[in-house]
C-alpha cells in the first residue's frame, strides 16, 4: 500500500484529503506544518507527498520542497504542489524547485486522488522498458530510472528523468512540447507548454558542460526538443542552433 504524506495546515483539506485518499487505497499520513512535515518525510518514507504551498510559520511550501529535494534519501520523492494561484505553477513545476505536478485550489478531492496516481504510475518504473541509451558519455538507464554522466550519476526529479527517457526513446528525432507533455503527464494537461521548457533548463543544467550551448538536449525551434544522436561530432565544435 503506497504511503501518501500529505503537508497542508487546513484541516478540513486534510479530512477530505485523507478520506477520498484511504477509500483509494492509498495510506495517509499528514502533517500541518513545514517542519512536522519533514520530520514525517524522514519517518516514514513515503512514496508521494501532497505538498501545500502556503504553510504557517518560517517554512512554506517551497522551502519543503527544497529540503526533500536536497535529502538524499528523499531527493526522488514524486511532489505535487497544492497552490490557489495558477500564476504560482510555473515557479512550482520548473526552475529549481522539481514538483511533478500541482493541483490549484479550490480542487475536487477525485482530481486529487486521480493526479497522485497518475504520478506514480509514472514514476513507479513499472512500464520501464529495459534499455539502456547511451549518447557519448550520457547514460539513461529506464529498468533502473538512472542517469549517469561520464560514469557518475546525476540526480534528476522523476520529471526530469521522464522527459529524458522520452527523448532517449528515438535519439534525434524532434519531439513537441505537445507530445512531451503528454509523455509525461498522462495527456490530462494541456498547457504545460513552459513547464516542458523549465524542465528541460534544469535537465541541461544537470547533464550539460555548457547549458547555454547544449550538446545533449537540443532544441528544435518551432517544434520542440530532441536527444542528439551524434554529439561527439558537435561537442565544442560549433555553437547549437538548432
Ligand atoms: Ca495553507
Amino acid at each position: 500500500m503506497p504511503t501518501i504524506l500529505v503537508i497542508e495546515d487546513e484541516p478540513q483539506i486534510v479530512e477530505i484529503l485523507r478520506d477520498y485518499l484511504l477509500r483509494s487505497g492509498f495510506r495517509v499520513v499528514a502533517a500541518g506544518d513545514g517542519p512536522s512535515g519533514l520530520g514525517l518525510a524522514r519517518r516514514e518514507s513515503p512514496d508521494l507527498v501532497v505538498l501545500d504551498l502556503m504553510l504557517p510559520g518560517a517554512m512554506d511550501g517551497l522551502d519543503v520542497c527544497r529540503q526533500l529535494r536536497r535529502e538524499k534519501s528523499h531527493s526522488m520523492v514524486p511532489i505535487i504542489m497544492l497552490t490557489a494561484r495558477v500564476e504560482e505553477t510555473d515557479r512550482l513545476i520548473g526552475l529549481e524547485l522539481g514538483a511533478d505536478d500541482y493541483v490549484t485550489k479550490p480542487f475536487s478531492p477525485r482530481e486529487v486522488v486521480a493526479r497522485v496516481r497518475a504520478v506514480l504510475r509514472r514514476t513507479s518504473g513499472s512500464e520501464a522498458a529495459a534499455a539502456i541509451v547511451q549518447v557519448a558519455d550520457l547514460e539513461i538507464d529506464r529498468e533502473y530510472r538512472q542517469v549517469r554522466l561520464a560514469g557518475q550519476p546525476v540526480e534528476l526529479t522523476p520529471t526530469e528523468f521522464d522527459l529524458l527517457a522520452t527523448l532517449a526513446t528515438q535519439p534525434g528525432r524532434p519531439f513537441t512540447r505537445e507530445e512531451l507533455t503528454e509523455q509525461v503527464y498522462d495527456a490530462v494537461y494541456t498547457s504545460f507548454d513552459r513547464a516542458v521548457d523549465s524542465h528541460i533548463k534544469n535537465l541541461r543544467r544537470k547533464i550539460e558542460t555548457d547549458p547555454g550551448r547544449p550538446e545533449y538536449i537540443l532544441t528544435t525551434y518551432g517544434v520542440g526538443y530532441r536527444l542528439n544522436d551524434r554529439p561527439a561530432a558537435a561537442a565544442g565544435q560549433r555553437p547549437q542552433h538548432g
